[in-house]
């Protein structure tokens, strides 16, 4: 969580697109977003599969190269860095990936995982210096020494997302994409895993962009969430007054699904409509028009802009200011 060091961002991102092109026309997987991280904060990405989110992750770190818009990492425009400079900044910038067992070689131990990026780019000097990083990594997530050599199949899920974990810490990165990185954990040890990310950052003053599915894993690791929906951004707020009143509609619904943690505690969940809007050609309008319950005729005729409805809050909806 952000402290009282800084509060610049790290990293501006400006009217972001990525196009596929397919049989069927042009996907438009992330369709001019902008949105800032500020040094040791964390942003919390929210949306379901497919709006765009792991795309604007990738695109960050330049595993995509983007179809328009900026991205500006310390200063550096990271869409126009050349290959060199690339690399250098890939130091800096990590992944961390939902399914840790798909993002690492099976057939290598543990440490031969989490010590090839120093290999890769020379960061150690002789194998005594790399045993010794690759132990003090280890301990650093949590990792039991006479691990070292185990093969990640002898691991349990969040066992190997500590690896996925150690392993992008290797370069002493300052930025994180971490992509879902509990979704595939029991309920137990996702909370054992995010409180791991968050005293790395307090430790390392890491800066996060933390993208998940479900929003009530983002609310106590990120000081603000954009939520996403087919590509776009429909709302960003600061955490606490997302939880407490979310405005757009789409907000409201995934809001409306957190369980209440307390005995015979009710709220009422909204039921989406399943009519979803394709991503390819998208026609004018708001995308989430189909499944929305307040949607009138004006909303399927011109795209709503994400703007500010109060001081830090804003939100892409036609009628934003009958939901504050
Ligand atoms: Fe619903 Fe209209 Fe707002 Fe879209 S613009 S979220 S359809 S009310």
């Amino acid at each position: 969580m952000l402290n009282n060091q800084s509060e610049l961002p790290i990293l501006r991102v400006k009217n972001l697109k990525k196009y596929f092109h397919v049989a069927r026309g042009t996907l438009h997987a992330v369709d001019d977003i902008s949105f800032d991280i500020k040094r040791g904060g964390t942003l919390g990405m929210v949306g379901e599969s497919g709006c765009g989110k792991s795309t604007t992750g990738r695109l960050l770190v330049r595993l995509h190269e983007s179809d328009g818009g900026s991205i500006n990492y310390g200063g550096v425009e990271i869409t126009k860095a050349p290959q060199k400079e690339m690399k250098t900044l890939r130091t800096k910038m990590q992944m961390i990936f939902q399914d840790p067992y798909s993002s690492i070689n099976p057939h290598h131990t543990v440490a031969s995982i989490i010590g090839e990026p120093l290999k890769i780019y020379k960061k150690v000097r002789n194998m005594q210096e790399y045993e010794e990083k690759v132990r003090s990594l280890m301990e650093t997530v949590g990792l039991a020494d006479r691990l070292y050599d185990a093969y990640p199949h002898e691991l349990d899920g969040g066992r190997r997302q500590r690896i996925g974990i150690a392993r992008a810490l290797s370069l002493e990165p300052q930025f994180i994409v971490c992509d879902e990185p509990v979704s595939a954990l029991d309920v137990s040890i996702q909370a054992q895993i995010l409180n791991l990310l968050m005293d790395l950052q307090d430790s390392l003053n890491l800066t996060y962009l933390f993208i998940t599915h479900d929003l009530s894993v983002v609310k106590h690791i990120s000081d603000e969430i954009v939520v996403m929906y087919l590509g776009q951004i429909v709302e960003k707020a600061n955490t606490d007054e997302l939880f407490k009143h979310p405005i757009h509609p789409y907000s409201k619904a995934l809001e409306s699904a957190i369980p209440i943690p307390r005995l015979n505690a009710r709220k009422e969940r909204i039921i989406l409509k399943s009519e979803v809007v394709s991503p390819i050609d998208p026609k004018p309008g708001c995308r989430f028009a189909p499944r929305c319950n307040y949607a009138v005729a004006a909303c399927s005729e011109s795209d709503p802009i994400l703007r500010e409805i109060c001081p830090g809050r804003f939100v892409a909806c036609h009628r934003a200011e009958m939901f504050v």
